[in-house]
């Protein structure tokens, strides 16, 4: 299910990053800390009274070497074009500003709920600092601190109370949504439209549009698709959506709604940071995942280069050593042929479910072999094992213990269970509890 995504904009210094942070802070510990991994302030996964949902902070969305006004009024084109629910951020001790009062023009035009957030009101007697800015025209403006969390909770109800209807599945069950996501001008386009082009792709009528997202149904050998295409979103002359950071932003909104996630990369340019924080959000998203190694037919090859470029795949993405690798070329369709067939199998795998009794076996074979270490005289214990869900596949394992089950053990009982069962392209999510 696709979740909201909240904006934050104001000009610069009214406390943007100073909210966000404590917005996502108490979450950060939580999330899964994943090795190698680079994460982007701007977007984060959060929660309010048990609504999860997507903050953006437009601030850092670098938009290069553009004056202070032209990116001021750029990323609140993003926060219009990507959010459900707009904070508009000001200073409370500043009054209103001209620049206020032009980015409040811009959101007012684009009928998103705004909720204005007047920021710096530390202590209770600074609250008539807040009237003025009623004058904004938006009618909901909370006093807050976001260096003491002062009225935060009354401006995220007013946020949570703005967000859609839960959404029903717009697509069948067994419909595979594939979202393609890399930065600019790996081939992404290219590979959507050589796929579609393909002599047995059936394309069907374009079912509209998901949000902003243009999704194409297809069918291949009586299986339907659905393709998410994240470059085809442009809007031309809009100079944040060739910035990198926009990138990252518009494929993670693709891989919320995608069962298989194809990562791109440039065959001919190899992996920059960008790429591995594209496809650690890939990882994190819990989706499976195919790499794609585009613009094959540009690269000098011998009989080695394959198994080079795949070995620094695997050096660079450690934590994606479940998904394959794949060379092609978009221009020349050379190798494409492999591309849905591999779709197929990892969507499959991602809904992968092992009989109890298998799984068990597995796990006590594995512990048999290689028991966990002790720590302090104290040894993880196993007693049962059970699949919960799939999508991807999560495994619970009733333990004396659960602080006993650590990153390295953990990995070991993994690497058994892809060796038993096929899980290749998909994540697997082990999960410890306690036995009562
Ligand atoms: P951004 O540019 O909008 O992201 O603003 P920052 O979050 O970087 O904050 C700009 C400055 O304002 C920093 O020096 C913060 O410490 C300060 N600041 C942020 N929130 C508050 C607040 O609630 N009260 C006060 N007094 N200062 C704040
Ligand atoms: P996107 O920004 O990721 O969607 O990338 P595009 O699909 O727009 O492609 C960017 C550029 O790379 C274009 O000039 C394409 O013609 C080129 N390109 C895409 N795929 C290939 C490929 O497989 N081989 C070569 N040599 N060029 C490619």
């Amino acid at each position: 299910m696709t979740k909201s995504v909240v904006a934050i904009v104001g000009r610069p210094n009214v406390g943007k990053s100073t909210i966000f942070n404590r917005m996502v802070g108490e979450r950060v510990a939580i999330v899964e800390d994943i090795p190698g991994v680079t994460r982007d302030r701007l977007y984060r996964l959060t929660e309010w009274l048990h609504r999860e949902f997507y903050l953006i902070d437009t601030g850092g969305i670098d938009l290069g070497e553009e004056p202070l006004r032209v990116q001021m009024r750029e990323q609140a084109e993003i926060a219009i074009d990507e959010a459900d629910v707009i904070i508009f951020l000001v200073n409370g001790r500043d009054g209103v500003t001209g620049a206020d009062r032009e980015i409040a023009d811009m959101l007012r035009r684009s009928n998103k709920p705004v909720v204005v957030g007047v920021n710096k009101i530390d202590h209770p007697n600074m609250e008539e600092n807040v009237y003025d800015f009623y004058s904004l025209g938006f009618g909901e403006v909370f006093g807050i601190s976001g260096a003491h969390g002062r009225g935060l909770g009354d401006m995220l109800d007013a946020v949570i109370h703005h967000f859609p209807d839960e959404e029903s599945e717009e697509y069948d069950e067994d419909t595979i949504r594939i979202a393609v996501i890399g930065r600019p001008n790996v081939g992404k386009s290219s590979l959507v439209n050589a796929v579609l082009g393909e002599e047995r792709v059936i394309v069907s009528d374009i079912p509209g549009t998901t949000r902003d997202a243009v999704d194409t149904m297809f069918e291949f050998e009586d299986q339907e698709y659905v393709i998410i295409d994240t470059a085809g979103m442009r809007k031309k002359g809009k100079v944040y959506e060739s910035t990198e950071k926009y990138s990252v932003l518009r494929a993670l909104k693709a891989m919320e709604s995608a069962d298989v996630v194809l990562v791109v990369l440039n065959g001919e340019e190899g992996i920059r940071e960008q790429d591995k924080r594209i496809a650690g959000y890939a990882h994190e998203a819990g989706r499976a995942v195919i790499i794609v190694v585009n613009k094959w037919d540009a690269v000098e090859k011998d009989h080695q280069t394959m198994a080079k470029f795949t070995e620094k795949v695997r050096q660079e993405f450690q934590f994606l050593t479940y998904a394959p690798v794949l060379f092609l070329s978009a221009k020349t369709k050379s190798r494409l042929q492999h591309l849905l067939p591999t779709v197929k199998q990892v969507a499959d795998n991602h809904h992968l479910r092992v009989p109890t009794n298998v799984l068990n076996d597995v796990i006590l074979d594995a512990v048999v072999m290689n028991p966990a270490p002790t720590e302090n005289n104290k040894r993880l214990r196993i007693n049962y094992a059970t699949q919960v869900a799939v999508a991807p596949p999560t495994i619970v394992l009733f333990v004396n213990d659960p602080e006993l089950l650590h990153f390295s053990y953990r990995r070991y009982l993994e690497n058994k269970l892809r060796e038993a069962f096929h899980f290749e392209g998909t994540p697997i999510r082990l999960i410890a509890r306690k036995k009562n």
